[in-house]
């Protein structure tokens, strides 16, 4: 068959491999945010399709027979974009997406980053992991003393602000050294499920953890494991 993968994760990337060793014809398509991505071991896209009607016409104009969305459980407009396209066109879609993390009882939860940055006491000190798609709620806590980890450089921010740039994984001795070296009294985190190594390191030194609910799914059959979107597209290939 031939497949239209959206990647940007650790599951897309397992995922392409699997498809194209049994014989599927596989396109991977980055949105072109991280400046080098790993590698998909297939053949790969970059950059937006132009909103639903631009994918809608790349998926006719590829001939496309299936679509797997493993973007980011946090992707906001992606899954819908792809629900729609592929429903427009009668092609089956499938959501990938990696289990979200057990809560403990004592971390704090929140609905939006805004809503998580607002409880944070004055002069606590964060880790800020949930990415650079959203700023401006640390931006306007001049009150907090914030570490902000991320990939690629977000350009200049408020002297309060300093980034770490640095790619996952990280073991939980490196998150337990970063924690302390840094004196972090609070952590900011999306719950975007996988390894728990920040959690854990979190936890063990009684750092506060602030964790981010994950936006609802398109309707539609999901899976949370590569193996699972294997045995989906078994079923939908035709006979
Ligand atoms: P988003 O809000 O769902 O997408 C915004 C726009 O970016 C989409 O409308 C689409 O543009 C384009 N796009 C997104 N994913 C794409 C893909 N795989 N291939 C081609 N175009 C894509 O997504 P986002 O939160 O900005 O994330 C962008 C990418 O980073 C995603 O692929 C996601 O998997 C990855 N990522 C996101 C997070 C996160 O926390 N949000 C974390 C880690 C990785 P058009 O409408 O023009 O097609």
């Amino acid at each position: 068959m031939r497949v239209l993968l959206l990647g940007g994760t650790t599951e897309a990337r397992q995922l392409a491999p699997m498809l194209r060793d049994l014989g599927h014809e596989v396109t991977v398509s980055l949105a072109g945010v991280t400046e080098t991505p790993g590698d998909y071991g297939a053949p790969t896209r970059r950059g937006g399709f132009g909103g639903v009607g631009g994918l809608q016409h790349w998926l006719s104009e590829q001939r496309i027979d299936a679509l797997i969305d493993a973007t980011h459980p946090f992707a906001d407009q992606m899954p819908s974009n792809a629900a729609q396209a592929a429903k427009a066109l009668g092609l089956p879609r499938l959501r990938l997406c990696r289990p979200a993390w057990q809560a403990a009882p004592h971390w704090q939860q929140h609905a939006s980053l805004v809503d998580a940055v607002s409880k944070i006491p004055a002069d606590a000190r964060v880790l800020a992991t949930t990415g650079q798609d959203q700023l401006e709620p640390y931006c306007s806590r001049s009150d907090l003393m914030i570490w902000l980890r991320v990939i690629e450089d977000p350009g200049t921010l408020p002297a309060h602000i300093r980034v770490l740039r640095a790619r996952p994984p990280f073991s939980i001795d490196e998150e337990t050294d970063l924690l302390k070296s840094l004196g972090i009294t609070n952590l900011t985190t999306k719950n975007s499920g996988g390894g728990r190594m920040k959690l854990d390191a979190a936890d063990a030194l009684g750092v506060k953890v602030h964790i981010i609910a994950r936006p609802a799914p398109p309707p539609g059959p999901l899976v949370e494991t590569s193996a699972g979107a294997v045995a989906w597209l078994k079923q939908v290939a035709p006979s």
